[in-house]
């Protein structure tokens, strides 16, 4: 799009920033503006970094496994302390075991906006999740170190501890931690207590939250898509509306155990085969709106489970996400309601304990704003969507305005030594997150 057209539309999308360019009368402003707007990452250092720090846990299938509070976590954290101290940010490690690297901004007043992911992994993962999020924020700071830029807000990078064990790192610095859960374990094989204290930590020291509503000014966090809807539709940047909820139930389907041999078929009492019925109801109830919910029966068990006996009882899940929570209740109180149906038709019950009601974490309007006229204005196509895996940054929300960036991630893989993101996308992830921080200093 032409200037004029980007100078509308970054008036309407990012408020602050409707000072637009000198053709529309702001010229002071308008300058810096267009200046900013052309500053780039450097894309093949990130895409370095990236198989650098590949090695830190390499596994045998071309990802890592490197589960937090590990050897090699330790490892991966002490070489991109040592990227973070190029780029010219002030490291330290608070009691949670997250990463710190601070940059002073050029007014004191203000409260620093923060951007960041993790470096932990699944065992078996890739070499994308997490890691583009970190590697390209600690771009982010380098670039502006080396073309000079000081922002009004100071800069925070945060690499946050135990992502994938259940977002650790990110739930204490919000205050969502509970003693007991200190006692967890990790698939390191540390306890969350003992693996804070392993990276530098001090879990004595986590008695109140590490932060607070106001403390920051905004979080941003790039992270690759891990599904595959940017990839199919060709589109560059994907701009998150929130990261869903999770509404969980456990059930339990109750016929009767008898000879599969003896017993007639209209004289059975079989609770898999009821269990069957309400699988594909589900599938029918979740589809059956328009939206992008999405409902799973994922884990299932029978009793007895053997080849001549009627299954007597089944115990099974319902999970079903969305960004909307109360659609997820309502969805998840109809399955219930049509369970009861199928019980009735062959003579089991069903009963249901929800187990989980995560609640959706809504991104703030006005970053997501921000992240998509960055990205329109360097030429990058976008897309609203939701993440249906957790973050770091549906926690970070609990006390600041909070947006999130994907990236296209290549046939949707993730969690894998497969998982992959082109050169290309991670520097335009990374140019997003600077054009976004430089959006949101404006403010
Ligand atoms: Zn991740």
């Amino acid at each position: 799009m032409n200037r004029r057209d980007f100078s509308f539309r970054l008036a309407g999308a990012v408020g602050a920033l409707s000072l637009g360019n000198s053709r529309l009368g702001a010229a002071a402003f308008g300058e810096v503006l267009q200046g900013n707007v052309a500053l780039r990452v450097n894309g093949d250092r990130i895409n370095q970094h990236l198989t650098a720090l590949s090695e830190f846990g390499k596994n045998p299938y071309g990802g890592v496994s490197r589960v937090a509070y590990s050897e090699f976590d330790k490892q991966g954290r002490t070489y991109v302390m040592g990227l973070m101290r190029e780029a010219g940010l002030e490291t330290s490690i608070d009691v949670a075991g997250n990463i710190i690297g601070k940059r002073a901004g050029s007014n004191p007043s203000l409260k620093p906006l923060l951007f960041g992911s993790h470096i932990d992994s699944v065992p078996d993962g890739g070499n994308y999740d997490g890691d583009v999020g970190v590697l390209s924020s600690i771009e982010v700071a380098r670039t502006f170190r080396e073309k000079g830029i000081t922002t009004r807000h100071p800069i925070e990078v945060v690499i946050f501890s135990n992502e994938e064990g259940g977002t650790v790192g990110s739930r204490a610095m919000v205050g969502d931690l509970t003693e007991k859960d200190l006692d967890l374990v990790a698939a390191s094989g540390k306890t969350w207590r003992d693996g804070m204290r392993f990276l530098g930590g001090d879990p004595t020291r986590l008695t109140a939250p590490l932060k607070r509503k106001g403390d920051y000014a905004a979080y941003v966090e790039l992270h690759i898509e891990q599904g595959g809807t940017l990839e199919e539709d060709g589109i560059n940047i994907g701009v998150v509306e929130g990261i869903v909820g999770i509404g969980r139930w456990e059930m339990v389907v109750d016929g009767f155990s008898n000879h599969a041999g003896t017993t007639p078929m209209n004289k059975r009492k079989d609770a898999l085969l009821a269990a069957s019925k309400f699988i594909q109801m589900v599938n029918r109830v979740v589809t059956a709106e328009p939206g992008r919910q999405v409902g799973t029966v994922g884990k299932i068990a029978v009793v007895p489970n053997a080849p001549n006996v009627i299954p007597g009882k089944v115990t099974a899940t319902l999970e079903i996400r969305d960004l909307d929570g109360a659609k997820i209740q309502r969805l998840g109180n109809r399955c219930i309601d049509e369970a009861k149906k199928i019980g009735a038709e062959n003579g089991t019950t069903f009963s249901f304990t929800q187990t989980h009601n995560l609640k959706p974490a809504i991104m703030t309007r006005s970053v997501q704003q921000a992240i998509e006229a960055s990205a329109k204005s360097i030429g990058l196509t976008t897309k609203y969507l939701p993440s249906g895996a957790g973050h770091d940054a549906q926690h970070v929300a609990e006390i600041t305005p909070t947006g999130m960036i994907f990236c296209p991630s290549v046939g949707g893989i993730s969690h894998s030594p497969k998982e992959f993101t082109k050169p290309q996308d991670v520097a335009n992830g990374a140019n997003v997150l600077l054009q976004t921080i430089l959006a949101l200093d404006a403010k």
